[in-house]
């Protein structure tokens, strides 16, 4: 099968990439940015052995991939490949790079040098250490739209019949032993007890089993979520990441786009098999990260000692008889604003006077939003799992609670965090989340109250 030749833009005209790019005139923007014609000669070089992106034509014979394939055989779906490596570039049926974010640090290794970008990787005994069971969503085409279901089987020994191509895992699913001074301060209190089991000794040494997933989006299935057209989200996702991703525009073909956001870490205490099983009690926290807080425990939000309550009742829930706990923490920082925007917001909440009533505002000036964490596709990853009722929820997030409920996952009881694992600095938080509509079993402050809540002033 022959490469795709054809590059062409939306409107016809010729791109950088294509056959012809080395004999454009160059505008004299570009002709000032480059030193000499030399230059100009290389990028051309480089340019025409490179094909940015391909149409749909009679060249490319992409792998069938299945998102509604209603059979448990991984193989009747068939694998996400992207990667325009080997035969990636006719038989590629997926948008974007493998390991989300990461890919960049890819591009940086093979770039330098210090990678063969046709490196075949060895994934001897790296298969899942405990089993995920297959349930009806992975394949129903709608349950789950944005993590590949069957991510963890994605090895080339799963597919040879396809042949030289990338075929790369996004789930991989391990174990560990978490070693937390908080968990072990419960211990020596008497907050937690030693079972040998889950809590291995004294020192709070807590067994784990962990999933990591990264993000596989099924483009028709996202824009259903978002009530958009598919035509919407591809072309707001192309605009937006400024061109990066051509195939989104012109291979309308191809339904499944691996953006380069972060992905999320299950945690599990306890037995696995226990998520799927309704007669079990499961505990959840559902995290989005705060750096600033859940490592360097910065004193402006509860987010840390949120999580460490999670894990607490969590770890609780999994030592009872029919007990198992979970945390889920997704790579969301800053509300999924990033560090730079949550920073400045800071900065701009003391600068003002931090008060409770305007802790959205001050967002929103920044950002245009309050909230970008779009909570709508967490649920994937419980309906994965086969999660079907949430013993205790510990989060008193409306949003978490409202795309779970819809997601058709009942939970029995929410609960908040207690008072007095609450930073004197993050009273404002607390007080204008719950005003906003979160979830409390104590008062909700009138507007005029909410005044009154303030954070420190730095001085
Ligand atoms: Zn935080």
């Amino acid at each position: 099968m022959a490469p795709p030749s054809t590059i062409v833009s939306s409107n016809n005209t010729l791109l950088p990439g294509s056959d012809s790019f080395s004999n454009r005139k160059y505008s004299p923007t570009l002709k000032s940015a480059v030193s000499s014609e030399n230059e100009i000669s290389q990028l051309s070089e480089l340019l025409s052995s490179t094909k940015l992106f391909t149409t749909m034509d009679d060249n490319v014979d992409p792998i069938a991939l299945n998102w509604k394939s209603e059979s448990s055989d991984y193989k009747k779906r068939g694998p996400v490949v992207c990667n325009f490596y080997k035969n990636g570039e006719c038989k590629h049926n997926a948008v974007g790079a493998h390991s989300g974010c990461y890919s960049v640090y890819h591009a940086l290794a093979v770039a330098s040098k210090q990678l063969d970008p046709n490196f075949t990787p060895n994934f001897a005994n790296s298969e899942p250490q405990f089993s995920v069971p297959y349930n009806k969503s992975w394949t129903d085409g709608e349950s789950i739209v944005s993590i590949d279901p069957f991510g963890h089987l994605a090895i080339p020994e799963n597919y040879e019949e396809y042949g030289d191509v990338d075929i790369r895992p996004s789930i991989a699913i391990t174990k560990a032993v978490l070693q937390l001074p908080d968990i072990e301060q419960m211990v020596a209190r008497g907050d937690l007890k030693v079972d040998g089991k889950i809590v291995l000794n004294e020192q709070g040494d807590v067994a784990i089993s962990k999933i990591a997933v990264d993000p596989v989006w099924y483009l028709p299935g996202i824009a259903k979520r978002f009530e958009i057209t598919e035509e919407e989200l591809r072309l707001s996702l192309f605009k937006d990441t400024n061109n990066m991703y051509p195939e989104l525009i012109t291979r309308p073909d191809i339904k499944t786009f691996l953006p380069p956001i972060g992905g999320s870490t299950v945690y599990i205490f306890g037995d696995p098999d226990y998520l799927s099983d309704p007669t079990k009690d499961l505990a959840l926290r559902v995290h989005d990260s705060c750096t600033g807080s859940d490592v360097f425990a910065s004193n402006i939000c509860t987010c840390r000692p949120y999580l460490i309550f999670g894990m607490q009742e969590a770890i609780k829930q999994a030592q009872q008889p029919n007990g198992v706990g979970m945390c889920v923490y997704f790579q969301k920082e800053g509300r999924a604003l990033g560090e730079i925007t949550k920073y400045l917001v800071y900065n701009a909440r003391k600068k003002y006077g931090d008060t409770a009533d305007k802790y959205f505002y001050r967002t929103e000036c920044i950002a245009g939003v309050r909230d970008m964490r779009f909570q709508n596709l967490m649920p994937d990853i419980l309906k994965w799992l086969g999660v079907q009722r949430i013993n205790k929820m510990l989060s008193m997030s409306n949003m978490k609670f409202d795309a779970i409920v819809e997601a058709g996952i009942k939970i029995e009881e929410r609960i908040p965090i207690p008072d007095y694992m609450v930073p004197g600095d993050s009273n404002v938080e607390i007080d204008a989340k719950v005003h906003s509509g979160y979830f409390t079993t104590g008062n909700v402050k009138t507007e005029e109250e909410l005044k009154k809540t303030t954070g420190n002033d730095w001085k």
